[in-house]
C-alpha cells in the first residue's frame, strides 16, 4: 500500500521536473503531500484514484439542513474532500438535538446551526471551503441557491420543504439525493431528472398538514438518521465519481429493528405533475404558506 503512495509523491515530483509530463498528467496528480497522506485510502482504491480525488476535490454539494441528516453526511462529504460544501439551515443549536445531530456539540447550544456546522468541518478539513446559508428556503430563492452546486442533498424534515426541493431540482435538472428518517426507518432515493423518476412520481401531493408526524412528535433513534445522512454521502460521491449503481428508480428503505435493507422499484410516472409528460407545476409551490393562508 505504501508502495502505493510513493508512487503518487514520485509521480508529483517528476511532473514538475517535466514540462510534457506536467501538461497532461499535472492536473491530474496536483497534490501537496499532506493532501497525498489525507486521501491516500481513497487514491488507492482503482475506482477512485487521483483523477478520482480531483473530481471530489473540485465537486460542490449544497446540503440543506444541518441537523439529523445533514450532519453524517455533511462530516463524511468534508473528510472526502469535497471543495465547496454549502449548508442550509435557518435554526439554531437546541438541547434537544444533541442525541441526532453529532455536528453539533453542547457548547454550541445557541448558535446558529450552520455557524457550528462550519467550525467543525472547517477543522475537519481545511481543503472545504464551507459557505453558509442562514435561510429557509423558499420558491424565490432556491433556483438561485441550487445553481451554484453540483448535487443537492435533501436532509430537511418537512413536507412542504421537501416536495419544494423536489420540484426546484426538477426543474433546474439538478441531480438530487433524497432520505428521511422516522422513529426506527429510514428511506433514501436519488434523483436524477430526466433519467429517472422524481419524489413526486411516488407522492404526487403532500401529505395534508398534521396528518404524518414530525421527528419531535413521533421521536427517532438517532442513529437511524445517521445510517441514512452516511447513505447520502455516499451516494453523493458515487455520484462525483461516476461510480457503482445509484439509487435511481430505487428506494431504499431501511428497518433497523428487523435490521433489514430493502429496495423498492420506483417507476418514472408518465403523470407526474412535476417531470411527467404534461406538468401541471411548472411554478415553485410554498405549502406552507398555502397552509396558513387557508
Ligand atoms: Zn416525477
Amino acid at each position: 500500500m505504501e508502495h502505493g503512495l510513493d508512487f503518487l509523491r514520485g509521480m508529483t515530483t517528476r511532473a514538475a521536473r517535466h514540462p510534457s509530463f506536467h501538461q497532461t498528467e499535472h492536473a491530474m496528480f496536483q497534490f501537496t503531500d499532506k493532501q497525498i497522506e489525507r486521501y491516500s485510502r481513497h487514491i488507492i482504491l482503482p475506482q477512485v484514484g487521483g483523477k478520482g480525488q480531483k473530481k471530489i476535490l473540485s465537486s460542490r454539494v449544497l446540503v440543506l439542513g444541518a441537523g439529523g441528516l445533514g450532519s453524517p453526511a455533511a462530516y463524511y462529504l468534508a473528510a472526502a474532500g469535497v471543495g465547496t460544501l454549502g449548508l442550509v439551515d435557518n435554526d439554531v443549536v437546541d438541547h434537544s438535538n444533541l442525541q441526532r445531530q453529532i455536528l453539533h456539540a453542547t457548547p454550541d447550544v445557541g448558535t446558529y446551526k450552520t455557524t457550528s456546522a462550519a467550525r467543525k468541518l472547517h477543522k475537519l478539513n481545511p481543503d472545504c471551503r464551507i459557505l453558509e446559508y442562514i435561510m429557509r428556503v423558499k420558491s424565490g430563492n432556491i433556483l438561485d441557491l441550487i445553481e451554484k452546486y453540483d448535487i443537492v442533498l435533501d436532509g430537511t424534515d418537512n413536507f412542504p420543504t421537501r416536495f419544494l426541493i423536489n420540484d426546484a431540482c426538477v426543474m433546474a435538472k439538478k441531480p438530487l439525493i433524497h432520505a428521511g428518517v422516522f422513529r426506527f426507518e429510514g428511506q433514501a432515493m436519488t434523483i436524477l431528472p430526466g433519467s429517472g423518476p422524481c419524489y413526486r412520481c411516488l407522492f404526487p401531493e403532500p401529505p395534508p398538514p398534521g396528518l404524518v408526524p414530525s421527528c419531535q412528535e413521533a421521536g427517532i433513534l438517532g442513529c437511524v438518521a445517521g445510517v441514512l445522512g452516511t447513505l447520502q454521502a455516499v451516494e453523493a460521491l458515487k455520484l462525483i465519481l461516476g461510480i457503482g449503481d445509484l439509487l435511481v428508480g430505487k428506494m431504499l428503505i431501511f428497518d433497523a429493528l428487523e435490521m433489514q435493507f430493502r429496495r423498492v422499484t420506483v417507476p418514472r410516472n408518465p403523470e407526474c405533475p412535476v417531470c411527467g409528460e404534461h406538468p401541471t407545476i411548472t411554478k415553485l409551490i410554498d405549502y406552507d404558506e398555502a397552509c396558513e393562508l387557508t
